[in-house]
């Protein structure tokens, strides 16, 4: 891998699970808490800015995922109001949630989050628009790459039109 210092890896997984379980509600405070890491350092990785964690960092982060993405915060000692505001700024950034994730490829840089079951295809963009969520970076290329197929074969008909036939 290149790029990677040694004993880090990418920090993408990390920053993936921490922002989604900042959608079920899970504050900053208590991830920090919970992952023994600091609160700046928490606050980093959610605004996604850093490349790359230590191996302890990744594998800390890891563990408390598995634990808390399958409690609701509310029943794990975190207030209405703590767990209402953080699940209002997550969803504000369209951080995805778990379920949008698959454990296999939450590390994988090329993986795209699922809102739908269909991102990155224009299918997935007519469920995004079905149940009311924005629409995510993939699904908005699937229109504009149907746009732009679209134009292309208007574009082929008015050329048609202009040619005689039999010319
Ligand atoms: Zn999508």
């Amino acid at each position: 891998m290149t790029g990677v210092p040694e004993g880090t890896v990418p920090a993408v997984g990390t920053v993936r699970r921490l922002q989604a379980l900042a959608v079920m509600g899970w504050p900053a405070a208590r991830l920090s808490r919970e992952t023994d890491l600091s609160a700046h350092l928490i606050h980093r990785l959610l605004s996604d800015a850093l490349d790359t964690v230590t191996v302890t960092e990744h594998r800390a982060v890891a563990a408390v995922y598995d634990r808390l993405s399958a409690v609701s915060p509310g029943l794990d000692g975190v207030s209405h109001i703590a767990a209402r505001a953080t699940r209002d700024r997550a969803t504000a950034a369209n951080w995805p949630p778990p379920a949008a994730w698959d454990d296999d490829t939450i590390d994988d840089l090329a993986a795209i989050p699922q809102w739908t079951g269909h991102c990155g295809t224009t299918r997935g963009a007519e469920i995004h628009e079905r149940d009311g969520l924005p629409l995510c970076p993939p699904c908005k290329d699937a229109l504009y790459r149907r746009h732009l197929r679209d134009g292309a074969r208007a574009a082929r008909r008015a050329a048609r039109r202009a040619t005689p036939p039999c010319a």
